[in-house]
């Protein structure tokens, strides 16, 4: 472990706080690579082992009991354990998890997704986002009978080959991926809406898709302008390519209709996951009737094409289509989505006054139920309550030096608080006010830490 992590004093109180997380990343690392089983797990000196979670707070095998805003990756906007959930996904659990055959709870959850989400004519269901994005990229090419996909670059799709491209300097092939697939994509910067026109007059009638996270970048790290989702959607509809919004993190979480149904932007193609299932395993296509119709047998028969393969042995699991169900019915009766985007918003201006407080050049930024913490890492001056990210160029708002990453993490969870390594969070409907008042305490005497070791 470099100097950065043994000299420092955040690095000794983390450690002397989580001796059985400590012990159980050396046993992780013995059997799983780097001991992790998702790389946004990743962070040094190890990360915490928790051990149950209930409402916006998780305890590790220590006892230390933190505030969460990992959120499940995105999958708790109710908070953890909500019961009706646990109840729902329990009494289907007793009745059995894998019927290999059709059930009345797959029906009643996908006419909630269509009830929801504007472009749901049909849905097909998935074990996750990743597949959910990898289907709609075959539907796309299928329906079209056409090749390239149009992505944005630093946009994430979940990690199957079609989409893993983009990540490294421009024209880079990631390991493990076939060239021609990463030639299949077109990359273009996430925004501009004079070089997709140009992508469109040069290569339209080849582009099967185009695909976008439509709050920007990994929730909105790199916000995208409404403006520029319309100009997709003008110019996909006059190519005849399939727009897909990914919705697999924004979906009923910045609104029950997802940001579909905020912006009043239709696409062809909606990917879901995520709250989708409640906190379980699960995604889903949702869109045109005309394109979903791909994967039925008997269209295929009746109007003679190819019908598209698609398999799945979990794939609307009654355990998870139960807590979805459980989950989506909430979603729509109460102000979920609300809650969790208003204690956001609050939490962003109570942290950006912590920063400025402390003459802290970093800044607080996000929408609906995010935040985002900017590290500043070119030392730009700035008032952190007048951020404004769209003046910032992607790659810097991506760029954070990760020993600092670590130990602002480190920092938080001492004081009680975890937060994701972009470095942000997301918030919950469970999030309250001692959570609010909790959190900003511990950033106030996490930015002090990292002050008296010159970090900050
Ligand atoms: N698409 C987006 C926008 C995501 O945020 C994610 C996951 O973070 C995925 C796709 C992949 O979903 P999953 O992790 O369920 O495979």
């Amino acid at each position: 472990m470099n100097d950065a992590y043994s000299n420092s004093p955040i690095c000794a109180l983390y450690r002397e706080r989580t001796p059985g997380s400590a012990r159980l990343a050396r046993e992780a690392r013995e059997v799983m690579p780097g001991g992790i089983t998702h790389d946004s797990r990743y962070m040094r000196p190890h990360g915490v082992f928790v051990e149950r979670a209930r409402g916006s707070r998780k305890w590790d095998v220590d006892g230390n009991e933190y505030v969460d805003y990992f959120g499940g990756h995105g999958a708790l906007l109710l908070g953890h354990g909500r019961p009706e959930v646990v109840e729902a996904a329990g009494a289907a659990l007793a009745l059995g998890t894998q019927f290999g055959a059709s059930h009345a709870l797959e029906v009643r959850w996908a006419r909630l997704v269509r009830d929801l989400v504007p472009s749901a004519e049909r849905v097909r269901f998935t074990a996750s986002g990743t597949e959910a994005t990898h289907l709609a990229l075959r539907l796309a090419r299928a329906w079209s009978g056409r090749r390239l996909l149009v992505r944005l670059r630093s946009h994430f799709h979940g990690w199957h080959d079609h989409v893993a491209s983009g990540g490294g300097p421009a024209g880079s092939v990631p390991a493990g991926v076939l060239p021609e697939i990463a030639a299949g994509t077109l990359l273009l910067p996430p925004g501009d809406v004079g070089a997709l026109r140009d992508a469109f007059t040069a290569h339209g009638r080849d582009i099967a898709a185009v695909i976008v996270e439509p709050t920007g970048a990994s929730f909105g790290r790199v916000p995208l302008r409404p403006d520029f989702l319309r100009a997709l959607r003008e110019e996909t509809s006059r190519a005849g390519a399939a727009l897909i919004f990914d919705e697999v993190i924004t979906g009923f979480r910045v609104a029950p209709g997802g940001a579909q149904s905020v912006y009043g932007i239709t696409p062809d193609l909606t990917t879901l996951a995520k709250v989708l299932a409640g906190g379980l395993p699960g995604g889903a296509v949702a869109g045109r009737a005309d394109i979903l119709e791909r994967l039925d047998a008997d269209a295929a028969e009746s109007a003679g094409f190819e019908k598209i393969q698609h398999y799945g042995t979990f794939n609307a699991n009654p355990v998870s289509a139960a807590a979805g169900i459980a989950a989506l019915e909430i979603i729509r009766a109460e102000p979920a989505c609300e809650r969790a985007n208003a204690f956001a918003a609050e939490l962003r201006a109570r942290l950006n006054a912590e920063l400025a407080a402390a003459g802290v050049p970093w800044a607080v930024y996000g929408a609906f139920s995010g935040f985002q913490i900017f590290l500043n890492p070119n030392r730009r001056a700035l008032d952190p309550r007048a951020f404004d990210p769209h003046a910032v160029a992607p790659d810097e708002l991506k760029t954070n030096p990760p020993a600092l990453v670590d130990k602002l993490r480190m920092a938080l969870l001492a004081n009680g608080v975890d937060i994701g390594g972009w470095p942000g969070g997301l918030t919950s409907a469970a999030h309250a006010d001692d959570d609010l008042d909790h959190t900003v305490a511990a950033f106030r005497r996490a930015v002090g830490m990292l002050k008296a070791e010159a970090e900050a």
